[in-house]
């Protein structure tokens, strides 16, 4: 193998993964890096875990949809719920889709499933190279080739050459850092509370997916197949408020049965609190080391864009890569690379994700009722449901960037 063929991708999250699947299976050799190691890769945090029909669509490309499924939940509605009315605002259904997308609905599945199933196809995979329990540290890069600096298991400095290294390091990125891209935006000052509970709130006429309208706590709900099945409700908490004591099972019983009082406590599987940011790097690529993923745009869950859009980054720049490298085009492509996915995740994922946490959260009355008006009339309207579909699945932010040049 020459360096002239080699990519060199740090982290095995979903999109360093579909990264390295495509590019192997187009017959470029991968040197694959991940910190976590055979014995904690299953012990990530419950995170991403709504695949829009886009996405579907690639993981069908690499073998991967049909691994899934039957570890997800098929989801072709979407709620809009206002919470102290416990109202129904809006439902819209996937189906509108059907003209657009082979997959006309939502897979709930969560990215541990993901990079579980992933991980397996990247280690029958004889094109990549993979180094579990390694971490990366820094990098370098000259006319030819970059060259990455890792420490292996057993704690010893190695170094690797590849003629590219994307960094799929995820939203702390050392290559990132490395280079001295800003990574431009905002932190939100208060933090998610997320409650992980085996309880069946299709029962009070939710489903798969709901966006919870309210002043004063908006929430999100979401089926995750089990065994047991779970349900994850998402809470706004205050900066100041302490870790310990929100998370204490008194605390999270409370706040669900506020949620939804049953008078009977709930059986709760977890609970994580996290920080939310929207940020976009100021540049995706610096001359042979390109940012993919959370690594290159973070963004608030509500509307699960990240990985979704970290995913359509791999599989841009995996065909522009494999084009390069095969000699099919040259390296210009990666500036419209940078152009196409950038415009993205300004103008569609933060954008979006922007205008999602406004809806739910919004305290004047009169600019309430007006937007539940304007979403129950788009879901009624079929012209206007599929536009809005269009929009909040990714499809339109896809067909945008195509015609980017
Ligand atoms: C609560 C929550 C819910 C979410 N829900 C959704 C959703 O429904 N849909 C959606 O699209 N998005 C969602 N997101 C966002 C989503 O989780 C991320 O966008 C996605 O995981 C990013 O994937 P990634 O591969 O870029 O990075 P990551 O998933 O962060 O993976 C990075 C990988 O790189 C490895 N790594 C890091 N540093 C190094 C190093 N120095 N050396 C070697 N390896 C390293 C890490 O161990 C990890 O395996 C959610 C996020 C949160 C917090």
């Amino acid at each position: 193998m020459t360096v002239s063929e080699h990519v060199i991708v740090i982290g095995a999250g979903p999109v360093g993964l579909c990264l390295s699947l495509v590019l192997a299976q187009e017959g470029v050799q991968v040197t694959l890096i991940e910190a976590l190691g055979e014995d904690n890769f299953l012990e990530q945090v419950p995170r991403a875990g709504t695949n829009h029909p886009a996405t579907l669509e690639l993981l069908d490309r690499i073998g991967l949809y049909s691994r899934l499924e039957p570890r997800g939940i098929i989801a072709p509605l979407v709620h809009y719920w206002e919470r102290r009315e416990h109202k129904l605002i809006a439902e819209f259904d996937h189906v509108h889709l059907k003209d657009d997308t082979p997959f006309p609905y939502v897979l709930q599945c969560e990215r541990i499933k993901i990079v579980e199933e992933t991980l397996k196809l990247a280690k029958a995979h004889p094109g990549i190279d993979l180094h579990l329990a390694t971490t990366f540290t820094s990098c370098t890069q000259d006319a030819d080739g970059v060259t990455a600096w890792t420490t292996n298991p057993a704690g010893e400095m190695e170094s690797m050459r590849g003629a590219y290294l994307v960094s799929c390091e995820g939203a702390r990125s050392i290559a990132r850092a490395e280079l001295g891209i800003e990574f431009e935006g905002f932190t939100y000052p208060d933090r998610t509370l997320s409650i992980e509970v085996a309880y069946d709130f299709r029962n009070h006429g939710y489903t798969e997916r709901n966006y919870i309208s309210d002043p004063d706590e908006w929430s999100n709900l979401f089926h995750w197949k089990g065994p047991p099945d779970r349900w994850r409700v998402h809470f706004p908490t205050g900066a100041e408020e302490d870790e310990e004591t929100l998370t204490r099972e008194e605390a999270l019983q409370a706040r669900l049965q506020s949620f939804m009082p049953t008078g009977k406590p709930f059986e709760i599987v977890g609970s994580n609190l996290y920080v939310v940011h929207q940020r976009v790097a100021k540049k995706f690529r610096v001359g042979r080391m390109i940012l993919a993923g959370d690594a290159a745009h973070v963004n608030s869950p509500i509307g699960a864009m990240g990985m979704n859009s970290g995913i359509h980054d791999a599989f841009n720049l995996a065909d522009k890569l494999v084009a390069i490298l095969h000699g099919k085009a040259d390296e210009a492509v990666l500036d419209k690379y940078e152009r196409q996915r950038r415009h993205v995740a300004l103008a569609h994922t933060q954008a979006q994700t922007i205008r999602n946490r406004r809806l739910l959260e919004e305290k004047d009355p009169a600019v309430r009722r007006k937007n539940h008006e304007e979403l129950r009339r788009t879901a009624q309207d079929p012209k206007l449901a599929r536009a809005f579909l269009l929009r909040t699945s990714l499809i339109e932010s896809l067909r945008e960037a195509e015609q980017i040049p």
